[in-house]
């Protein structure tokens, strides 16, 4: 964390990440002390003080990307994968290309995903990496904490994997075999140890995470799982009703529905959220709401796989915490939350305004432009991320909590016309260039540049490493 004191200056906007009437902040100065915003306001710089020239920006809390897969960042826009829906797609692409992961091309992956993040605004990632099999020649687990820590972002690593095989392990590949329960377990457990860091500064937080939860384990499992995550402080994360297959897996195997089921194996709360909740019946709404557990909306990867779009007017009524995720590149050939935060804005409007009907056939509204504003999706994509992960220091931009803070520089022509400068990041859509990106107090991205990061030898990297993913894939 930086000591230094360090003024932004003359912001033409920020926003805060918070409700109502506060979700905006007149600034135009904003003053970081130790890390930590020590005044917002019309400021005095100091002597020796640090000054960033925020004239013509607008400042934004830094995203919270709630569920990503980063390995997934070396498999965007695969043939076989392209234009299949959330099963088919599985099995063509991030199940085929599994085994084709080694310790270089899985931290390439990483190093990927985690750049284009940051050049979005982005500042902490829970990754749900479910790329572990039984004697995995690399630790998968310190790869994503070490590329997270040598580009300062905040890494919740969400420890995904499965315990039980939907088909017979003998006809599988090594790399798509079930773990054993108990080593499970005790990786878990050996994970909090080494890299659970519960304090709010903290850039290192640990999650259970089995990868599907009606599928990757028993039922008497989900609960021991539930159990010790709780005895070690720890908060849970899984997929779930990201289709209807979830709605008939749940029907079919165990006779309820996916949320019940997760009710019956202690799998709800305030420390659980799930990615996609798209596919779910009034009652489960109903109950995640009393339970407080929180959705992960990944809007773009819902739209590439045809899955359909999350209802976060009803899900945040009933009062479940709202956050955005980004989802794998697989499934996501635009994983930044710039982007993500667009489609959101764009969708819940579309998904409303698709139930509008005639007044003629008993309709009484005309359509959804009221159904999701810029300041309710930067408070989803920030101050709702953060309440999630349970980062109770980050996620919105005010005095007292941790600096994290993008400022976007509005220079591009795309901005021209703008009534209000504000919405341009989330508004407009595209990447709007960073003129600083700060992490607990710390710059990380400067003037929309990674210092020491070779962009072009990172591109070449990745083309010679798809290539020979490609010839893995194909023996
Ligand atoms: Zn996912």
């Amino acid at each position: 964390m930086s000591s230094d004191s360090l003024l932004i200056k003359n912001a033409h906007a920020i926003m805060t990440g918070l409700p109502g009437d506060a979700a905006r902040h007149a600034g135009p100065d904003i003053r970081v002390r130790n890390g930590v915003i020590e005044a917002m306001g019309s400021l005095t710089a100091l002597p020796d003080e640090r000054l960033i020239d925020a004239r013509d920006c607008v400042v934004y809390p830094a995203w919270v990307n709630t569920h990503h897969h980063l390995f997934q960042s070396l498999l965007k826009g695969e043939p076989q994968g392209l234009n299949k829906s959330l099963t088919a797609w599985l099995s063509a692409t991030p199940y085929r290309f599994r085994a084709t992961f080694d310790e270089s091309t899985f931290r390439l992956a990483v190093r990927i995903g985690l750049i284009e993040l940051l050049r979005s605004g982005c500042a902490t990632v829970a990754d749900h990496n479910y790329l572990y099999w039984p004697d995995m020649p690399f630790d998968a687990s310190d790869i994503l904490f070490s590329e997270g820590e040598a580009l300062g972002m905040r890494i919740v690593l969400c420890r995904g994997g499965a315990t039980q095989g939907r088909v017979i392990e003998k006809d599988l590949p090594q790399a798509l075999r079930p773990e054993n329960f108990d080593h499970y377990m005790a990786d878990m457990e050996r994970l909090v140890r080494r890299y659970h860091d519960p304090k709010p500064t903290s850039l290192r937080r640990v999650v259970m995470a089995p990868t599907t939860l009606l599928h990757s384990a028993p039922g008497a499992q989900l609960r021991e799982m539930a159990k010790l995550a709780r005895s070690l402080g720890i908060r849970l994360h899984s997929h779930l009703s990201e289709t209807v297959d979830y709605l008939d897996a749940a029907r079919a195997k165990f006779d309820m529905t996916p949320v019940q089921f997760c009710a019956e194996h202690d799998w709800l709360g305030d420390d659980v959220w799930f990615a996609h909740l798209v596919k779910l019946l009034p009652q489960e709404i109903a109950i995640l709401g009393q339970t407080r557990t929180g959705i992960a909306h990944c809007p773009q990867s819902n739209g590439r796989l045809g899955s359909g779009i999350a209802d976060l007017l009803a899900l945040e009524k009933a009062g479940v915490p709202v956050s955005l995720g980004v989802d794998g590149a697989a499934s996501n050939e635009a994983a930044d939350m710039q982007s993500e935060a667009h489609a959101a804005w764009l969708l819940q409007r579309a998904r409303k305004g698709m139930l509008a009907k005639p007044r003629y056939d008993g309709g009484s509204f005309e359509g959804g432009g009221d159904a999701a504003s810029i300041e309710d999706v930067v408070r989803w994509g920030s101050a709702g991320g953060a309440q999630i992960l349970g980062l109770q220091q980050s996620g919105t931009v005010q005095v007292g909590m941790l600096a994290d803070i993008a400022i976007y520089r509005l220079d591009d022509p795309r901005y021209f016309g703008l009534h209000d400068m504000a919405i341009g990041p989330v508004a407009c859509g595209g990447r709007a260039a960073l003129k600083a990106l700060m992490i607990n107090g710390r710059v990380i991205v400067e003037n929309d540049v990674i210092p020491g990061l070779d962009l072009d030898a990172m591109r070449h990297d990745a083309m010679s490493a798809v290539r020979t993913m490609q010839q893995r894939a194909a023996r």
